[in-house]
């Protein structure tokens, strides 16, 4: 829903503080007015305290304080059938200053008991709500312009600076800027021009290198830098060819969506810990030459009404903005905790935001979802067309474990490999995770080390798998459990 859109039913629904968290003052002007209420609008910003909204006259003739001025509505009941719009307002909303919190959380009670038919419109770039108010605030985000809106605002830029560039360049600015605001745009066309008086192709680097810095700020998402390749991951071969072949299609996505194949939605990878889920989500993004974004659900559960929300979109639209790339959703079943219906009212929303942007999603951003334990998820996760499929990593069998310990030895004596007898630690380290196998050669190598030999030998290895207690002695019921639900449910694709 577009924030006019949202902001008309949150008013109507009486809600008394609708914050937005923006910059441009002047089009949240424009959409406020654009709400055609039958209401009056007043305005309260720092430069000149009371004023009309639309021409920004001082309606007194000395200027008020933040604190002053609502305590005036309030009194005089000017309040009453009127939006009031705040600016500037977050440097003065703070638990210390008691009166002002005071005076909001009055007004709050009154429009909520009905006894006045107002609301309270912040808008302000930086997000401060005392605690005391929190319960009383909705919060919105500006909506990010459409592409051919950038087109034209870019063009009209430009054209006050004189400066004209061509159409395809133009496209290839305006698909940059997406995703972003109008403020966060300016800034960039304003750093561009600056650098050398004009815009030209070196400037998407320029855009793409500022982009990476709002991921940086966004907090949210995590720009992971990746080392594994593909050929890191012992075993899970199935898997490993189902992203070669989606690799393929990424890497010249153009091509293959013109020759009518679907644009790749994601992977859904659950199973045993340990096993290679969060290695396989690195090394497809090495696999398909796009950037790693991590998506911090931590981070995305806001304090206010609306923020989770606001703060999830954001992260998707970021993701898009830097599209090609990997999305990885780590540890998807602690992210959506609660989503079976026991949950909290927030996360069944956030997930239903996930599902359906996943479901719809038409951009080259490909989902890495990383799960334990989905047993406990919704069914309307493992429904056809939210991810393109759903992998199970069991234990690695046999085969598997002599190749995760060719890979962990090879990383760290590659001149040994060939005098150790695998076969042996493979006959000794059933039950064993990939995660298992690796502690037991960072540590056999740390052994021979210690004990001043020349190299590693098998029985270092063996040494250690002896005094090594597996994943499975350790977590056996669960993991006995786990195994059972993935190998029983039949939803799944064996990834081995
Ligand atoms: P968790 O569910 O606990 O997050 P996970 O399945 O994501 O576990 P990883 O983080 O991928 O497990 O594995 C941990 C480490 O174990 C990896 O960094 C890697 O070094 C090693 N490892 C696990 N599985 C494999 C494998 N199949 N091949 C090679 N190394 C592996």
């Amino acid at each position: 829903m577009t924030l006019k859109n949202n902001l008309r039913q949150y008013i109507d629904a009486g809600y008394p503080i609708l914050y937005i968290d923006a910059y441009e003052e002047i089009k949240t002007d424009e959409i406020i007015s654009s709400l055609n209420l039958e209401k009056g609008l007043i305005e309260w910003n720092a430069a000149d305290g009371l004023v009309n909204f639309k021409n920004k006259t001082p309606l007194m003739e000395t200027k008020m304080s933040l604190c002053e001025a609502l305590a005036f509505l309030n009194s005089s009941g000017d309040i009453d059938n009127h939006l009031v719009v705040l600016k500037d307002a977050h440097t003065f909303l703070s638990s210390d200053d008691t009166d002002t919190v005071a005076i909001i959380k009055r007004i709050c009670q009154r429009i909520i008991n009905g006894q006045i038919d107002s609301t309270i419109i912040i808008v302000s770039p930086v997000i401060s709500i005392p605690k005391e108010i929190e319960k009383y605030v909705t919060v919105f985000e500006m909506d990010p312009m459409l592409q051919d809106d950038i087109c034209d605002h870019v063009r009209e830029y430009l054209n006050a600076y004189d400066i004209s560039v061509g159409e395809k360049l133009l496209n290839e600015i305006a698909i940059a800027f997406k995703g972003l605001t109008m403020y966060e745009i300016d800034t960039l066309l304003n750093l561009s021009l600056a650098e050398n008086g004009e815009i030209t192709q070196k400037d998407l680097k320029l855009i793409f290198e500022q982009k990476r810095q709002i991921i940086m700020k966004s907090n949210t998402l995590e720009m992971i830098n990746v080392k594994e390749k593909i050929t890191d991951i012992g075993g899970l071969d199935n898997l490993k060819k189902w992203l070669e072949r989606k690799a393929a299609i990424f890497r010249d996505i153009d091509s293959a969506v013109q020759f009518g194949v679907d644009m790749p939605k994601g992977v859904l990878i659950a199973g045993i810990p340990g096993c290679g889920k969060s290695l396989a989500a690195k090394a497809t993004s090495a696999l398909f030459e796009v950037p790693l974004l991590k998506l911090d659900m931590g981070k995305i559960m806001g304090k206010y009404l609306g923020e989770s929300e606001t703060n999830m979109r954001k992260a998707i639209e970021l993701a898009e903005t830097i599209s090609p790339c990997v999305l990885w959703v780590d540890e998807l079943e602690k992210a959506f905790a609660g989503t079976d219906g026991s949950g909290h009212e927030v996360t069944m929303r956030l997930f239903a935001t996930f599902l359906t942007w996943l479901q719809e999603k038409t951009s080259p951003v490909f989902v890495v979802a990383t799960a334990n334990d989905i047993s406990k998820m919704p069914p309307e996760l493992l429904r056809k067309g939210r991810f393109d499929d759903i992998f199970y990593v069991d234990l690695p069998n046999d085969n598997e474990r002599k190749r995760i310990f060719e890979i962990h030895i090879r990383k760290r004596r590659p001149a040994d490999l060939s005098g150790i007898d695998v076969s042996a630690l493979v006959g000794k380290s059933s039950g064993y995770s990939g995660a298992d196998i690796e502690s037991v050669v960072v540590e056999a190598v740390e052994d021979a080390f210690a004990n001043k030999q020349d190299g590693l030998k098998t029985d270092n290895v063996l040494k250690i798998i002896n005094s090594t207690k597996s994943l499975s002695d350790i977590m056996g019921e669960k993991i006995k459990n786990l195994r059972k639900f993935y190998s029983e449910s039949g939803n799944f694709k064996n990834a081995t």
